[in-house]
């Protein structure tokens, strides 16, 4: 899908802050963050979320929690940290490639809104 704005982001057709990427995934700074923290992990392949994904990508769906957990590694929050995956416009999804934040950096209330 050409249009799609994070196979763009994956494949360098639009600049991100990359955080790091791999074979199968790319971590990268959300434009707008909601905490001083805010990561999205993405797979290359363009999934539209967790909805719609099949058995076939189970692997790939490791991958990008995995890279969640790398980001917080890398950026020093994992005592405490929010993995979030948006599915579904109602629930906020605004992206349509599948996507999981990553965010902290400050206390996380619960219920989420
Ligand atoms: P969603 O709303 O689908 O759960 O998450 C999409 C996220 O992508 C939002 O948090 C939004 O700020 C972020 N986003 C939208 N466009 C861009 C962009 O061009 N670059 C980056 N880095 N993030 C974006
Ligand atoms: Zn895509």
């Amino acid at each position: 899908l050409p249009m799609c704005l994070f196979c763009k982001i994956a494949s360098k057709e639009i600049p991100a802050k990359l955080l790091f990427e791999t074979e199968d995934v790319v971590a990268f700074h959300d434009i707008n963050p909601q905490a001083p923290i805010h990561v999205l992990v993405i797979p290359r392949k363009h999934l539209v979320s967790v909805g719609t994904a099949t058995a076939g990508d189970e692997a790939l769906l490791g991958k990008v929690l995995l890279g969640a957990q790398r980001v917080a590694e890398e950026l020093g929050i994992v005592d405490g940290f929010r993995v979030v995956a948006n599915t579904g416009a109602t629930a906020g999804q605004s992206v349509f490639h599948l996507h999981v934040h990553v965010l902290g950096g400050r206390p996380l209330g619960w219920p989420p809104g």
